[in-house]
């Protein structure tokens, strides 16, 4: 099963594949983002292309853990099904639909919001 990220642009494609660029996807939660760089795990999550300025498709980092709350897992536990470690378990449901990319006529400010653990938090417009 495909983990490209639903997100159809050049740009963004050029950046992920390129090391030297600071930006990820993570399939598992459905996020662009830029790492923090302070030796954490943390993701400052974009909520519009840098590249082409259209919306990303929305995280489902609380769809993921509502799902894993009702299988009464902790993110780490070895008995965590197999398509919930990728985009596998949202690829497969209604969410998918939700990915299509949606355009805007807005630019990239305010467009940032900020994961610090599994709180999410939305930064100010700059
Ligand atoms: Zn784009």
């Amino acid at each position: 099963m495909s983990d490209e990220p639903p997100h159809p642009c050049e740009g963004m494609a050029r950046a992920l594949a390129d090391p030297d660029i600071p930006l990820v996807y993570n399939d598992k939660f459905r996020e662009h983002g830029i790492p923090v760089q302070d030796g954490g795990s943390s993701v400052t999550v974009l909520e519009f292309c840098l590249f082409c300025g259209a919306e990303l498709p929305d995280s489902l980092r609380d769809e993921w853990f509502d799902r894993l709350t009702r299988l009464g897992l902790d993110p780490d536990s070895p008995e965590l099904p197999l398509d919930m470690r990728s985009g596998a378990w949202w690829r497969r449901t209604e969410l998918f639909i939700a990915a299509t990319p949606k355009t805007t006529s807005q630019g990239v400010a305010g467009s940032v919001g900020v994961i610090l653990g599994t709180t999410k938090a939305r930064s100010a417009t700059c």
